[in-house]
């Protein structure tokens, strides 16, 4: 039976922290009721103003303090907060709730505060979900200032003594403004790797645990605690031996990761067969990290990152300069631009679909970009004006009609033609692949292989699709597997359908990063892994240990299961002796 006292979420930044709690309620402040006068709209108006003005001002001395102690590229997640503050819809919007409706300026912010919290919520860009953490920032910042409430008082009262931080969300605000000295440990609530509290914490060196459902309510102040920001675990009123394990723990895990870190060589197995490992980007501060571990290339740089919390839609040129930047970092390798993966959502403003019952079976990626192809061919354009810059190739994601990829492809000729008749310079072409990530394209993996110039399995979406899981139910983790044995036979049939089109087929969802999974594609035949970057070195280190041929013959056991925990058992054994599972961060996949 589970330890009562163990709690687990998901280990964001890794490394061990011993020491008490510290129980922080930074919430969204008791707004009252309250309306004004007509007369008083305008003072009102002013108020608000003057609030954002303020806390603009205190993000931007966070933002320096940040590239003080955490880095350049960490300061500008204060940029995505302070572009929030500047968003010429959201601010109307307030100001249209005290003229209209003749809300106080700290009733009409919280409203509006509340509707895209709401909103976000509901989309299913995990984009935008992970950005709520942001929103949630200013908004207890904006409503403090206009109520005359500190902002700055949390941990005041604790005289220097370090503690481990517990909140519900974990804001970028809060992970920097805590004194390192003090702060030895987060965790939280809400939150994913990839919220900017997340990233703020890892290069900031802090052990880090969020999604720690429901575990808020075990933890009280002062109580002892140790964190494990590697296995995404908190355990409460440890016993000295439990702490002293604890860290003869984290001393073996340094050791393994200065380990994996020394693998300079290619991912290599020991019977030779060599596969190709690149970085998943989602955000740029994220590039350094793919190149310091060795990425050879992006094979999946999502795009949505470039519009969110945005008003406006990016640019061509805007979008050319970035892609051309990563191929300026990436000069031998390709890197796949995947267009957007949009829809459902409310920002940026061309993206305001009425709400869809079902969003995630809606308006969104390439039904979106097709419908609406101004966007496409932007960012078609932008793609072929970027691959004079390197290996820039372009993906389409959701695809699950060859009539898709057919109409993509003349829009990116269309773009091609029109950019040489304006004379600007550009590629007179590029490579364009399907992300195999719905049993629909997962059944034509021969027509898409024959059709498009390289394969890349999305197993996220493949794995919600097939087993229609909400991959973001948080209820249903347990059930979202990628080793179910529908999807392990659909990925089966997919590598199989690209070898016989000799084409490259990747696999870029997340399942790559699991040391399990690696066994599996490895033997399954897939020779191209697009990991989260900081996964590089574990996953090179695996492959390193491997024999192709014994992957093979595990390969092909699991695809004869017909249970998930079959072909989890399968793969465990196979890992048996290879490696010490005590080491190995927290589970980057549910399941059994
Ligand atoms: C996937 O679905 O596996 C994938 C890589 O795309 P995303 O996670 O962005 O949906
Ligand atoms: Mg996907």
């Amino acid at each position: 039976m589970k330890d009562p006292r163990l709690l687990t979420g998901i280990g964001v930044s890794p490394g061990l922290a011993v020491g008490p709690a510290y129980v922080v309620t930074w919430g969204v402040p008791d707004v009252p009721q309250r309306v004004v006068s007509k007369g008083d709209v305008p003072r009102e108006i002013e108020r608000l103003r003057e609030a954002i003005a303020d806390v603009k001002r205190h993000l931007d001395e966070l933002r320096q303090h940040a590239a003080e102690h955490a880095g350049a590229t960490e300061a500008k997640i204060f940029d995505a907060q302070i572009l929030m503050l500047e968003d010429a819809d959201f601010l109307g919007a307030v100001e249209r709730l005290i003229r209209d409706n003749q809300l106080s300026a700290e009733r009409a912010f919280e409203f509006e505060v509340l509707e895209l919290r709401v909103l976000w919520a509901q989309s299913e860009s995990q984009m935008l979900r992970q950005r709520r953490a942001d929103l949630a920032g200013i908004g207890i910042r904006v409503l403090k200032r206009l109520l005359g409430q500190s902002i700055q008082d949390v941990l005041k009262d604790r005289s220097g003594k370090p503690v481990i931080v517990f909140t519900r969300e974990l804001t970028p605000g809060l992970t920097v403004e805590f004194d390192r000295e003090q702060v030895i440990g987060f965790a939280s609530v809400e939150g994913t790797r990839m919220s900017h509290a997340a990233i703020l914490a890892h290069s900031l060196g802090i052990p880090c645990v969020m999604g720690l459902v429901g575990g808020l309510d075990k933890i009280r102040t002062d109580g002892l605690v140790i964190l494990d920001g590697t296995s995404g675990t908190v355990l409460t009123d440890p016993t000295p031996a439990e702490i002293a394990e604890a860290e003869s723990k984290a001393e073996r895990r340094r050791q393994f990761d200065a380990e994996l870190e020394a693998v300079g060589a290619p991912a290599e197995t020991i019977d030779g067969v060599r596969v190709a490992l690149r970085g998943n980007i989602d955000l740029p501060e994220e590039l350094d990290t793919a190149a310091e571990h060795g990425a050879e290339g992006v094979g999946l740089l999502r795009t949505e990152f470039l519009v969110v919390g945005r008003s406006e839609l990016p640019g061509e040129d805007e979008q050319a300069e970035y892609f051309s930047r990563i191929c300026r970092r990436f000069p031998d390798h390709p890197v796949v631009v995947r267009t957007y993966d949009l829809g459902g959502d409310k920002f940026p403003a061309p993206f305001r679909p009425p709400r869809e019952a079902n969003p995630f079976l809606g308006w969104r990626a390439i039904r979106v970009c097709l419908d609406e192809p101004d966007i496409f061919r932007t960012q078609a354009r932008a793609i072929l004006r970027a691959r004079l810059h390197g290996d820039v190739q372009l993906m389409l994601p959701l695809v699950t009609q060859l009539e898709e990829l057919e109409r993509s492809r003349e829009l990116v000729a269309e773009s091609a033609a029109a950019l040489e008749r304006e004379g600007i310079p550009a590629a007179p072409d590029v490579p364009i692949g399907v992300m195999i990530e719905t049993p629909a394209a997962a059944m034509l993996a021969e027509e898409f292989a024959a059709a498009s110039d390289f394969l890349s399995v999305g197993t996220n979406d493949l794995t919600q699709y097939t087993l229609a899981v909400d991959r973001g139910n948080a209820r249903l983790a347990d059930r979202f597997t990628p080793f179910h044995p529908s999807v392990v036979r659909l990925l089966k049939r997919i590598v199989e359908a690209g070898k016989r089109a000799n084409l490259e087929v990747s696999v870029c969802g997340e399942m790559a990063s699991d040391p399990r999974a690696a066994i599996l594609l490895l033997g399954l035949g897939y020779r191209v892994l697009s990991i989260s970057p900081p996964r590089l070195p574990l996953v090179r280190w695996l492959i390193r240990q491997l024999d192709a041929g014994i992957a093979e013959s595990v390969a092909a056991e699991a695809v004869e299961a017909s249970t998930t925990s079959q072909v989890v058992s399968v793969l465990t054994e196979a890992m048996n002796g290879l490696v010490d599972v005590d080491l190995l961060p927290s589970k980057l996949v549910a399941q059994g």
